[in-house]
């Protein structure tokens, strides 16, 4: 997209009409709502770059963005979580709007907010058993039945509200329920529970509180006290929408939000679902929330995937509010492409075998120079010694072949990149019959130049024995066999059992080098990563990115 093209969606749309008709004073004010209940994936990402990228957007109208920790559900929260959302959105670039704010910061105004409703008649106070809650509130077909509790007194339900809060009642024993219609055709209006008495250790409010207020009636308030002007999340949220205008339609409260949904990001061979990705890490099914092959921000971060293809990725697949299911290769490709023009070029050979070059004195060393970008010279040259024993991938030569074979054939001639021409003689085997060494013989005449009369086609790559250095590469696959695990009965048995392989290959010297988390093309073999954790000069450790091309066969 031209950077002169606006880019926009449905939502920016109504953003635009909103600070047309003057809305909201003119400000526009987004949040991102993690639970901090498990790290981050890519669909979140998606969420990320509409929440924090309208707030970029819409500069001129000094437009914010808050992170805000969903943290009412105390059970499954954790402060690692809330730590490593913080990482991931900074990774990603975006910045929020001042402190971090909780949910949890709101739990006295929430309880503010109940009483308020309690006094206008419109929550009550419910003993009735949860069976029987559940029971009353009837189905699609048959309207609920109202509780016997729900006409008491306001006095009765305050009175007993603030003796939940105090602790004198049992969990589960009574719950505050909105007072709405149990016969609403919409199952979220039959009377909604609004707080039920919890006793579980907050990971901010620690045991404060024993009460603790539902999604419902929580997300709405928070919004409405930062101030939200446009509350963004997902289409399954739809339903719950009429009961989020009903808490704040029925509030003193300073300001109005508005909610409004878009479709979720489903990617193709993986998950997205929490309690998924949560299971796959408790039974040490992958390595961990960030390992290479998990959806999770931090798994792409350090399988070497880059801030900007995850965003570009995110543009590329655009807001709407139809759900549909997302091509991995639309991700790979972003990445392949932001890191084509910004990452070096090295040569690594995966599967080395030896060669030895007759013809070149023992003694003999040169220092060749390679670009680092075929196309940028601004990116300057290294150093590439050659000598007369070289390494080249097994797969680049092979005794006999046709003519669609570019590479080293048994008396044929190609060409190592950045260096000679070379032709290969003779090999050695060893006792399983492999190929040990190869016996080749170098054109002096052919650095920078064509041989005379003659023409070579192929170009492969090398590293010098003496020099190069041992590398343990990291291969990645993708993490299940079938497009749509989640629809599976037990989407572990799709699991890929390949999806994760190592080797050890020879590397350029200068690749010893580098820092965690640099990125590289190994030419001709994909796109590798230093690993963020295990790299070090004295040991090097390469994550596998991406292929150079779509690999993948449906
Ligand atoms: P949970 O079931 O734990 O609530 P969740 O996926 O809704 O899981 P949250 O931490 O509540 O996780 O999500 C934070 C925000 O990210 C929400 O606004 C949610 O709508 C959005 N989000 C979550 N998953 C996706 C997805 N696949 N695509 C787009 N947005 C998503
Ligand atoms: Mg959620």
């Amino acid at each position: 997209m031209s950077e002169t093209v606006k880019y926009t969606d449905f939502i920016r749309n109504i953003i635009d009409k909103d600070l047309a008709e003057g809305k909201n004073e003119g400000r526009v004010h987004t949040r991102f709502p993690p639970e901090p209940n498990g790290y981050l994936h890519v669909g979140h990402a998606k969420s990320i770059c509409l929440n924090f990228g309208i707030a970029e957007d819409y500069q001129a109208q000094n437009a914010l963005c808050n992170l805000r920790f969903d943290d009412t559900n105390p059970e499954k929260e954790s402060e690692e979580f809330a730590k490593a959302i913080q990482e991931d959105v900074k990774w990603l670039g975006f910045e929020w709007h001042g402190e971090v704010c909780n949910a949890s910061d709101y739990f006295e105004d929430l309880y503010g907010f109940a009483r308020q409703l309690i006094e206008k008649g419109l929550a009550y106070v419910d003993e009735s058993p949860a069976e029987e809650i559940a029971k009353n509130r009837g189905n699609f077909q048959t309207p609920g039945t109202e509780s016997p509790y729900r006409n008491r007194p306001a006095t009765e339900s305050l009175d007993l509200f603030e003796r939940m809060r105090a602790g004198e009642f049992a969990d589960g024993q009574m719950v505050l329920r909105g007072k709405i219609d149990m016969s609403h055709p919409n199952m979220l209006m039959r009377d909604p529970v609004l707080y039920r008495i919890k006793r579980m250790h907050h990971i901010k409010t620690g045991d404060k509180w024993c009460i603790y207020p539902m999604y419902d009636f929580t997300h709405c308030i928070s919004d409405a006290l930062e101030a939200i002007t446009h509350s963004l999340c997902t289409l399954e949220f739809e339903v719950n929408r009429p009961l989020y205008d009903w808490v704040l339609d029925n509030l003193d409260i300073p300001a109005r939000p508005y909610q409004y949904e878009f479709s979720r990001l489903n990617l193709a061979y993986t998950i997205t679902s929490k309690r998924k990705l949560t299971q796959l890490v408790e039974e040490k099914l992958v390595d961990g929330w960030d390992d290479p092959r998990m959806p999770t921000i931090s798994g792409m971060r350090r399988r070497g995937y880059t801030p900007a293809s995850i965003r570009n990725f995110c543009k590329a697949v655009g807001i709407s509010k139809v759900n549909s299911v997302t091509d991995m290769t639309l991700l790979e490709d972003n990445v392949r492409q932001d890191l084509d023009s910004t990452v070096e070029r090295r040569m690594a050979v995966l599967d080395p075998i030896k060669v030895i070059i007759t013809n070149y004195p023992e003694d003999k060393e040169e220092m060749l120079a390679g670009k680092n970008h075929p196309k940028n010279d601004e990116m300057g040259t290294r150093t590439l010694p050659f000598s007369r024993e070289l390494y080249i991938d097994r797969a680049d030569y092979r005794e006999s072949a046709n003519k669609k074979y570019k590479r080293l054939v048994k008396d044929g001639e190609v060409r190592l990149r950045n260096a000679y021409v070379i032709r290969a003689n003779d090999v050695s085997l060893d006792e399983s019959g492999e190929i040990k060494e190869l016996y080749c013989t170098y054109d002096p005449d052919t650095l920078g130049k064509n041989p005379e009369g003659r023409k070579v086609r192929g170009v492969i790559h090398w590293v010098s024995a003496k020099h190069a250095k041992p590398a343990s590469i990291r291969m990645y696959d993708r993490l299940f066999k079938v497009d749509n695990p989640g629809a599976m009965d037990n989407f572990l048995d799709a699991l890929n059992e390949n999806s994760y392989s190592e080797l050890t290959a020879m590397v350029e010297a200068s690749l010893a080098e580098t820092e965690p988390e640099t990125r590289f093309q190994f030419e001709r073999e994909g796109y590798f990563t230093a690993d963020r954790y295990d790299y070090s000069k004295d040991k090097l450790v390469f994550n596998r990115t991406v292929t150079l091309r779509n690999s993948w066969v449906d």
